[in-house]
């Protein structure tokens, strides 16, 4: 009930950096949930490839192993399909910056058939090997390249890597990766915008007071200090997956549900931002705690100035949003794992109803996680005698209760993203220019911080961020919905 299984085509993937990190945990986990749930005809093969020194046999069993520490049951997957899996798996010993390994990859390709390039390397890689795609004659009109995150570190790398890119293949080639995009919710807050009349009407500023949104993580920077410490909250999570949320948000409706339509749109919202006063803006670096260490000690870099959290207050410039703030905000170590995003609806306008409340408000929460769902708060009657007494009172729909026993069973974001660029779907991949104009609204940002050497607001590991974080929102009369637990 929840997703249709329609089978692809046989095709290739070659998963560039096969041996990394986010292939173990991420892409070939997702690969072979579609593969239990039956979307892979025969014949479709999975090619990885890294400088690691392995055969097919090897590659096997090391993707085994990964598959039962990362599979968390999900997907279907009985035990001995693993076994099934691992015949479509083969391994070709690569390296991006030397020949070694090419021409063995390019007897391999089938010609006529769909064949996916997943870059999950570094992006200093990108450039080689779109360069050694080309020469080696795998670069043709059915091929498409999958790129991962961090697409640059400001507008002058990402132009290049798009350049690099761009020289030898087609926009309609390229899949910019942003996890987020793949999220069941975040499809449907598009589902919910666009294919209901109830919303619509009132999505603007006249009935929106403000639009809050929120990725709280709980975890520290961890194991990758060094990359965080170089990027920051900013970098390596407001330019990228909350714009595209914001974007999601604001957009006006598409003309069709086409990429290009859908992403001309995301542009249009990044191209109309207003300016960020500097006190709009609240950096912040967390602190140790009784069995952590701080930001300064995980990243080895006690005179470190960049941010594990930020809030920060921005505008849309237009006829829908001028005078609905937006507020982001994300950080590590804090209270919960909590991604959402809140629209909060002004308040009626007269309290007809003798109650203690003020008056009432509605707020249409969209719960990327824990729980992917939807809530809609509304105001009704307390149950019971004694007058009418007023509560708010949230419509839940959570997706996995709400669709049924094959509801827990939602897909992942990479199943569904992948299996988007093998049927050649673009519309949940970020743009070229979607990520350049995304840069170019960060730069000033970042620039006007370094410039001032601004020292991040230490706060408490578990905390909500820093006090300013709140007082950002306090000055304005509003208040940052609780970091759930
Ligand atoms: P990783 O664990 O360091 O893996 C890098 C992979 O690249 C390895 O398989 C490595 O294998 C291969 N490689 C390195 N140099 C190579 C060369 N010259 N030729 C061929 N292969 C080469 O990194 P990762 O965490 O998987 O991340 C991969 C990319 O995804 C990065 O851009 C990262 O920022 C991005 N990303 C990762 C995550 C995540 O959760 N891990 C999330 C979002 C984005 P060999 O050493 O065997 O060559």
């Amino acid at each position: 009930m929840v997703s249709r299984i329609i089978p692809v085509d046989p095709f290739d993937l070659v998963v560039f950096g096969g041996t990394g990190d986010l292939a173990r945990r991420k892409i070939l986990p997702a690969l072979f949930r579609r593969f239990c749930a039956g979307q892979m005809e025969r014949g479709t093969r999975i090619i990885g490839a890294a400088r690691t020194e392995m055969d097919d046999v090897a590659y096997r069993a090391f993707i085994a192993e990964a598959l039962i520490e990362f599979n968390e049951g999900k997907g279907g997957c009985e035990p001995g399909k693993i076994k099934e899996f691992q015949k479509i798996l083969s391994y070709v010993t690569l390296d991006a910056r030397g020949e070694l390994g090419w021409s063995e990859l390019s007897e391999k390709m089938h010609p006529g058939r769909v064949r996916a390039f997943y870059f999950s390397v570094g992006p200093s890689l990108f450039g080689d090997l779109a360069l050694r795609l080309h020469q080696y004659g795998m670069a043709d009109s059915d091929t498409r390249i999958v790129v991962e995150k961090p697409f640059g570190r400001d507008l002058e790398t990402a132009r290049a890597l798009n350049k690099s890119l761009a020289d030898h293949f087609d926009e309609s080639q390229i899949y910019r990766i942003d996890h987020y995009l793949g999220k069941e919710t975040v499809q449907n807050l598009m589902a919910i915008r666009f294919g209901n009349m109830l919303f619509e009407p009132l999505w603007n500023s006249q009935y929106v007071d403000h639009i809050q949104i929120t990725v709280a993580e709980t975890v520290g920077v961890g194991g990758r200090g060094d990359y965080y410490d170089r990027s920051g909250a900013m970098r390596d999570m407001v330019q990228n997956h909350l714009m595209q949320l914001l974007c999601l948000i604001a957009m006006e409706p598409p003309s069709h549900f086409d990429p290009d339509a859908v992403r001309d749109e995301k542009l249009k919202v990044i191209r109309a931002l207003g300016e960020v006063d500097p006190k709009d803006i609240v950096r912040g670096q967390y602190l140790a705690d009784d069995e952590k260490p701080g930001y300064l000690e995980h990243v080895e870099n006690p005179r470190s100035l960049t941010e594990s959290f930020i809030a920060l207050k921005l505008d849309v410039v237009n006829w829908r949003w001028s005078g609905t703030p937006f507020y982001l905000r994300t950080g590590k170590r804090l209270k919960s794992r909590t991604s959402e995003i809140a629209v909060v609806f002004k308040e009626t306008p007269h309290n007809i109803f003798d109650d203690d409340n003020d008056r009432h408000r509605n707020i249409l929460t969209i719960r990327l996680q824990p729980n992917e769902g939807i809530d809609l708060d509304v105001t009704i009657k307390e149950p019971g005698p004694g007058g009418m007494r007023l509560v708010d009172v949230p419509l839940d729909m959570t997706f996995s209760e709400a669709l049924g026993p094959e509801g827990e069973d939602i897909p992942d974001a990479y199943e569904r993203l992948i299996m988007d660029v093998v049927r050649g779907n673009q519309t949940l991949f970020m743009r070229g220019d979607e990520v350049e104009a995304a840069w170019a609204w960060t730069d000033p940002l970042i620039a006007a911080w370094e410039k001032g050497a601004t020292k991040p607001i230490p706060y408490d590991s578990g905390s909500s961020g820093p006090e300013e974080a709140l007082a950002l929102m306090h000055r304005d009369g509003r208040k940052w919905r609780d970091l759930r637990i």
